[in-house]
């Protein structure tokens, strides 16, 4: 019989060799690559969401500020 351990991210069993030993807020606990693997791309996915999006309102922030501020610039440049 294989030798099992409790998973604290499924709350359940499983088998040794699919376990990895993660630290918590509560000390180490025993957790299954796969759900490891599954939160990892979450993370991923979500920090692609939040750049683009980032990415997006900066753009946007830049255009705007070309829009204002540019003129004002040629304006002192040409003085
Ligand atoms: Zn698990």
């Amino acid at each position: 019989m294989p030798e099992t351990l409790f998973c604290y991210c499924c709350r359940v069993h499983h088998p040794s060799n699919e376990m990895c030993r993660v630290p918590t807020r509560h000390g180490f606990r025993w957790r299954c690559q796969r759900s490891i693997k599954a939160a990892q791309c979450g993370v991923r996915e979500r920090d692609e969401f939040g750049r683009q999006q980032t990415e997006s309102n900066r753009k946007g922030a830049q255009k705007a500020a070309e829009r204002f501020f540019v003129p004002f610039h040629i304006r002192r440049l040409q003085r």
